[in-house]
C-alpha cells in the first residue's frame, strides 16, 4: 500500500501566529479507551491540543491549517521504551560493525552524531515521538539532551536518558563507564547520574550481548539492586533492569524494581523456560514490562532468505537456530504473560541495528496473542506511564502535547498498519515526512583517517 499525502487546505489567511491546525481522518484512537471509527478530528494550537471531534466535527476556523488522511487512524505519537541511540549501526552480534567493534572504534563525538540521526530516521520512519535511552556511553545522551533543549532541532523525539547503565565490573555494557560493585559504589553510582541529568535509573541485571558476559547468571546480588532501586526512589525516579536470566527476574521482584526489560527466562541449560512463580510475581508487583520483542527479527528474517537461496554453513546456520530460539521465546512467553493476566506491556525495539523498525514488535505481540489494542496501549499510554508524562504524552487528551502519528489503515484490525506511518506531529509541529531521505540507515562507520596522538609529546625550549 502506498502512503496517502495528507491533503492540505488552508482556509484564508493566517490571521495569528499560533494556526490551528486540524488533523482528519476516518480513524481516531486516543489512548484512553475510545476508538472512532467513523470519520474524526484533532484541533491542535500551538504545541498543545485544543479539542476532539467524532463525527460532530465544526467547520474549521478561518486561518486553519487542514491535514486530511483519507484512510488514516490518528494515534498518540508513538513511544519506544527502550532504545540506544550511539548505535543505529548494523544488525550483527559479530564481526565489523557489530556493537563491540562499533564500541572500539568509534568516538564520542561519531555516536553523538548518530543519536541524531538514529532520533529523526525513528520519529520520520516509524512515527515515534517519545524514546527512552536505556544505556549509552560516557556523557553521549546528556549531551544530546542539552542539544535538544538548547533548540538546535526541531519535531526531535523526547528524550529520557538514563545516561550510562549501571553494571558490575565486566558487566554487560560495561563500556558505557558506569561499573559499581558492591552497596556503596552502587549507591555512589545513582547519585552520579542523577547529578549529570538522569531522568531513570538502568540496571544490568544480568549479563547480555556484550563479549564475555554470561546471560544465564545474575549479576549484581539483591542487596545491591536494592541500594541502587531505594535511592533512584529517594530521587523520586524510576528504574528498569536488564533481565536474561530467570535469576536475575526474580533478584529484580525482591529488590522491588519498577520496569523489567527483555524477561527472556533463559536458565542454566540454556533453556527458555516461564517459570509461572516467578510470572504471577511480575504480574501482583504490578511492573512494567518491556519485552523488546522484536531484537533479532531483522537478522532472522535475513538469514531465513539466505537459507531459501542457498545451504547455510555451520556457523549460519547455528545463528538461524539461535535467532529463531530468541524470537520464539520472546513471542511465547510475552503471549503467555498475557494470558495470565499481564497488562502492563511496553512497547521497545532495543533499537541497535536499525532505526524506524518500530512497528515489527506491535506486530509480533499481536502474534503472540496480544489484542491490537493492547499492543497500542503498549506503544502509547503504558510506556507513558513508565516515564511519568502522563501529564503531558501517551494519550490523546484536550491539554496534553500535540504529539500524533497518522497511520494508513486500521490498526485496531490489522496491526501492521502501525508500520505505515504517513505523518509525525511534534508537540503541534508537523514533520516534513519527505525528510527521512536525510538520514539514512548504513553501519554508520567513519572512512576519515585518524591519526594518532604521538606517544611521547614533549616541548623542547631552549636547545
Ligand atoms: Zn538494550
Amino acid at each position: 500500500m502506498t502512503n496517502i499525502a495528507p491533503y492540505v487546505e488552508v482556509v484564508g489567511p493566517s490571521s495569528d501566529a499560533n494556526t490551528t491546525i486540524v488533523v482528519k481522518a476516518p480513524r481516531l484512537f486516543d489512548g484512553t479507551g475510545k476508538f472512532y471509527e467513523n470519520g474524526a478530528s484533532i484541533w491542535i494550537e500551538g504545541s498543545e491540543i485544543k479539542a476532539i471531534y467524532g463525527t460532530e466535527s465544526p467547520a474549521p476556523l478561518r486561518g486553519a491549517q487542514v491535514l486530511e488522511f483519507e484512510d488514516g487512524c490518528i494515534l498518540p505519537g508513538l513511544m519506544d521504551s527502550h532504545v540506544h541511540l550511539i548505535y543505529g549501526t548494523a544488525d550483527r552480534m559479530s564481526g565489523p560493525r557489530s556493537y563491540d567493534d562499533v564500541n572500539d572504534l568509534d568516538s564520542d563525538a561519531l555516536m553523538l552524531l548518530r543519536t541524531v540521526r538514529n532520533g529523526y530516521r525513528h520519529a520520520l520512519r516509524s512515527g515515534v515521538t517519545t524514546m527512552r535511552d536505556a544505556g549509552s556511553r560516557n556523557r553521549i545522551t546528556f549531551d544530546l539532551k542539552e542539544g535538544i533543549s538548547a533548540g538546535l532541532y526541531r519535531g526531535f523525539p523526547t528524550l529520557h536518558a538514563c545516561g550510562r547503565s549501571i553494571t558490575i565490573t565486566g558487566g554487560h555494557f560495561h563500556f558505557c563507564h558506569e561499573e559499581a560493585d558492591g552497596e556503596e559504589e552502587c549507591r555512589k553510582a545513582v547519585r552520579t547520574l542523577v547529578k549529570e541529568g538522569a531522568d531513570f535509573i538502568k540496571i544490568m541485571g544480568s549479563g547480555g550481548g556484550t563479549y564475555v558476559t554470561d546471560n544465564r547468571r545474575p549479576s549484581f546480588d539483591v542487596d545491591e539492586l536494592k541500594m541502587i532501586v531505594n535511592e533512584t526512589h529517594r530521587h523520586g525516579k524510576f528504574c528498569t533492569v536488564h533481565c536474561i536470566a530467570t535469576q536475575s527476574i526474580e533478584n529484580a521482584l525482591d529488590a522491588g524494581v519498577d520496569c523489567i526489560e527483555h524477561y527472556e527466562f533463559v536458565e542454566m541449560d540454556y533453556k527458555r523456560r516461564l517459570d509461572p512463580r516467578i510470572g504471577e510475581r511480575m504480574i501482583e508487583q504490578n511492573v512494567f514490562l518491556s519485552p523488546t520483542i522484536q531484537t533479532g527479527y531483522r537478522g532472522l528474517e535475513k538469514m531465513r532468505k539466505l537459507a531459501e537461496e542457498r545451504s547455510l554453513t555451520q556457523a549460519e546456520q547455528e545463528q538461524l537456530t539461535f535467532l529463531e530460539w530468541k524470537q520464539e521465546g520472546q513471542v511465547y512467553i510475552t503471549g503467555k504473560l498475557y494470558e495470565m493476566g499481564a497488562t502492563k506491556f511496553l512497547m521497545g525495539t532495543d533499537a541497535i541495528g536499525e532505526f524506524g523498525d518500530y512497528g515489527i514488535g506491535l506486530k509480533l505481540m499481536v502474534d503472540g496473542g496480544l489484542s491490537n489494542e493492547a499492543a497500542l496501549f503498549a506503544a502509547t499510554r503504558n510506556t507513558a506511564e513508565a516515564l511519568n508524562i502522563m501529564d503531558k504524552a501517551g494519550t490523546l487528551e484536550v491539554g496534553k502535547d500535540a504529539d500524533i502519528t497518522v497511520v494508513d489503515g486500521n490498526p485496531m484490525k490489522e496491526i501492521e498498519a502501525v508500520q505505515r506511518v504517513t505523518q509525525v506531529i511534534k508537540a503541534g509541529y508537523p514533520l516534513p515526512m519527505e525528510g527521512l531521505g536525510l538520514f539514512p540507515h548504513n553501519p554508520g562507520a567513519a572512512v576519515v583517517t585518524r591519526r594518532p596522538l604521538p606517544k611521547n609529546p614533549q616541548v623542547i625550549k631552549n636547545p
